[in-house]
């Protein structure tokens, strides 16, 4: 019975992508604009490492692009992840407050800094930080101490929030906003995934003291490996970017650092590939906010599988295509067949808090996790707009 579903699906998607090719990726990036013709410039003027206009053109475009008023480039986005938590004063023996569903990154740059992870729930419609949850947490946990926020049960301090927009889609920023504001705790977001995604006109990153982004190659933009810290704060992106350069006091000649630093800087070469790249995002969103709509007005008409949207007040940028199923075994059957018959297909990541080196963090009740990561399945995705065919 659920076989023809899986079967169904498949043909959907292969009927979206080219039906001739065989093997149909999740998300295979695409280089048609100005990426070799700058990568060469770039060999020409020998600059190809951290210093160079290419680094510099990208951090004004992506401050241009997301709102925000500086952007750090970084080798990727696990570093950038690193260095917000590092700037935002996450210290040894500090607790991060964070979801279950995410990529490993943004658990193991908490684990960089010496700090705990902690998980709070999610939302069913978002997959990202679960206001509801994450107050529950605070007010039952947590106590105020000469402005910081301490963990009751371990007397730690909470030293950030960082809720994450899964798979592109907004969660309720404004929401977790007030409340880090309410409990004094600085706000980072990890929006690794959600270039081009919107909340309330606003971009996704820009609700706390400081945001990332992530270029690697499975992202919406790429440019090999990548990533950038974007802030409106001035001090904090002037820090950001003296520790991600090796905390080198500029001089002409001398070589002197005030203090403990990472050579964290994207290179030249790198950044030619983004500039090239970010030309084209707004090509990129409307092919994918098309591939997504035709994904859609199949799944309107199943039972056993919800294709899902954004929020009210939301603008995704559609990086991976999603279904939730209404059963596992349909998943599971679904992942089987989809892989088995060339289609790439994948579960939702395997929940942080059953990771062997964050299973003992504290958590709260993740029954909206638990349940996602059973049904939760990412579609072919990729802008390969030569091959799509969405007139069916
Ligand atoms: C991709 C990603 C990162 C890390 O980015 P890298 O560039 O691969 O280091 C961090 N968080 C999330 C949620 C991601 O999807």
């Amino acid at each position: 019975m659920s076989n023809i579903l899986a079967r169904e699906i498949v043909k959907i998607i292969r009927k979206a992508y080219d039906d001739n090719e065989d093997f149909v990726p999740l998300h295979e990036p695409v280089f048609n604009g100005n990426e070799k013709k700058y990568l060469l410039e770039t060999i020409d003027s020998t600059f190809v490492s951290s210093v160079g206009e290419f680094v510099n053109r990208f951090e004004r475009d992506i401050a241009a692009v997301t709102g925000a008023a500086y952007a750090i480039a970084v080798v990727n986005g696990t570093a950038a992840l690193h260095l917000a938590l590092m700037v935002a004063g996450v210290k040894y023996g500090d607790e991060v407050i964070t979801q279950p569903i995410t990529f490993v990154a943004t658990a193991n740059s908490i684990s960089h800094c010496g700090a705990m992870p902690a998980f709070v729930d999610v939302d069913e419609d978002t997959m990202g930080m679960s206001p509801g949850s994450l107050k529950k947490f605070l007010v039952e946990n947590t106590r105020n101490e000469a402005g910081n926020c301490i963990n009751k049960a371990t007397g730690k301090r909470i030293a950030a929030c960082v809720p994450m927009h899964t798979f592109g889609f907004p969660l309720r920023i404004d929401e977790i906003r007030s409340l880090c504001l309410e409990f004094n705790i600085p706000l980072i977001e990890d929006a690794a995934e959600s270039l081009g995604s919107f909340y309330k006109d606003k971009h996704t990153g820009t609700f706390g003291i400081m945001g990332i982004l992530s270029f690697n190659g499975n992202k919406t933009l790429t440019c090999g490996g990548g990533g950038a810290v974007i802030t409106n704060d001035h001090k904090l992106a002037r820090l950001a970017k003296h520790i991600s350069t090796t905390a080198k006091v500029p001089h002409a000649w001398e070589f002197v650092h005030d203090m403990v630093g990472y050579n964290y800087r994207m290179p030249n070469l790198n950044a030619a590939v983004a500039c090239a790249q970010l030309e084209q995002l707004d090509l990129f969103l409307k092919i994918k906010k098309e591939l997504a709509d035709y994904y859609d007005a199949f799944f309107q008409d199943q039972e056993d599988v919800r294709f899902v949207r954004e929020i009210d007040n939301a603008r995704a940028n559609y990086w991976l295509n999603t279904i939730v199923f209404a059963q596992k075994e349909q998943k599971e059957e679904f992942l089987e067949y989809s892989n088995s018959n060339s289609v790439m297909t994948r579960p939702i990541w395997r929940l942080m808090n059953k990771l062997p080196m964050y299973q003992n963090c504290q958590k709260t009740n993740l029954d909206v996790a638990e349940f996602l990561e059973e049904r939760v399945v990412n579609i072919p995705s990729s802008v390969v707009k030569s091959k799509l065919h969405l007139t069916v």
